[in-house]
């Protein structure tokens, strides 16, 4: 069954020169954990902002949970779906614990107070995001990395049927990083749709169930992580030469394709060349 499934979506901002959404179909499995992928500037986040309505496609449906877009009130949707989006939004003079706590507006009654329920989502959360230190702390005072993590946690507090995620990992060290593909891994296994655009194609490759590839607003590629990931598919819709390696493991993960971008220097010959794994 598919939480999200789209077809035919046609975008074009004001003016631009092509569409950001060319004729895009693809279903987002439910239960599962899926990986947007594709060069900068080839329609991610125009595809996560038309599948959660934010922007009107010029053609084509949106479904979510079977039904279109336009057939979900939107305070049932707004308790379904929780966003991380991509980059800044104003920061308002708040703490970490009020910011996280906005993740259950759509939850609270006409007064507007938590209960207990609320506030022990927000704890979770904060505890699950690693953002529990970090409670008192104003959130303009936190570092990139310390905020993605907090905007994490306020979409987790929202306890969500699905998740769409914007580059959650953009500012992250490593360790961080690692936990969020964890923690998003193991929301996938416990039944949340998770919808995730990231520039790691590694770690997609190893956490997420399916990748889709986006390429100048179509779908260049989708399906299992070893479907997709092949060095023809880097050189063409990256335009850089790779090879595919297996991951060395050890852990559940061994084996997984792992793109190994080539020197600068091997673009000319790699390029003409069959570009197959060592
Ligand atoms: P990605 O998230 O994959 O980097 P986007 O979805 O943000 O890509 O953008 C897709 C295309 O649409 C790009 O060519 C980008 O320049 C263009 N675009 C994005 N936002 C706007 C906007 N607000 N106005 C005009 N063009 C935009
Ligand atoms: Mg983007």
């Amino acid at each position: 069954m598919s939480a999200w499934r789209c077809e035919g979506l046609v975008y074009r901002y004001p003016d631009a020169a092509r569409p950001a959404l060319d004729r895009v179909t693809l279903s987002v499995p439910e239960g599962a954990c899926t990986a947007v992928l594709g060069p900068n500037g080839s329609g991610k986040s125009t595809l996560l902002r038309a599948l959660l309505g934010t922007l009107a496609p010029a053609a084509g449906t949106v479904r979510f949970g079977g039904l279109t877009l336009a057939e979900w009130p939107r305070a049932a949707l707004a308790r379904e779906v929780g966003v991380v989006p991509q980059g800044e939004e104003a920061v308002f003079p708040m703490s970490v614990r009020e910011l996280v706590g906005m993740g259950r507006y759509p939850h609270l009654g006409p007064w507007r107070r938590e209960g207990e329920a609320d506030r022990r989502a927000v704890r979770e959360a904060m505890r699950r995001a690693d953002v529990d230190g970090l409670a008192d702390r104003p959130v303009g005072t936190l570092s990139g990395g310390e905020r993605q993590r907090a905007r994490v946690a306020r979409a987790l507090a929202q306890e969500p049927r699905a998740l769409a995620l914007d580059e959650p990992t953009a500012a992250l060290d490593v360790a961080h990083e690692m936990a969020i593909f964890e923690l998003l891994r193991d929301l996938g296994r416990a039944g949340t749709t998770v919808l995730l655009v990231t520039h790691n194609l590694n770690l997609a490759a190893r956490y997420a169930d399916r990748l889709v590839v986006l390429d100048e607003g179509r779908v260049a590629a989708e399906g299992t992580p070893s479907e997709v990931l092949t060095a023809e598919l880097v050189q063409r819709v990256y335009r850089w030469p790779a090879r595919i390696v297996p991951h060395p493991g050890p852990g559940p993960d061994t084996g997984a394709p792992q793109v190994v971008p080539l020197a600068g220097e091997m673009c000319g010959g790699i390029r003409a060349e069959d570009g197959h794994a060592a």
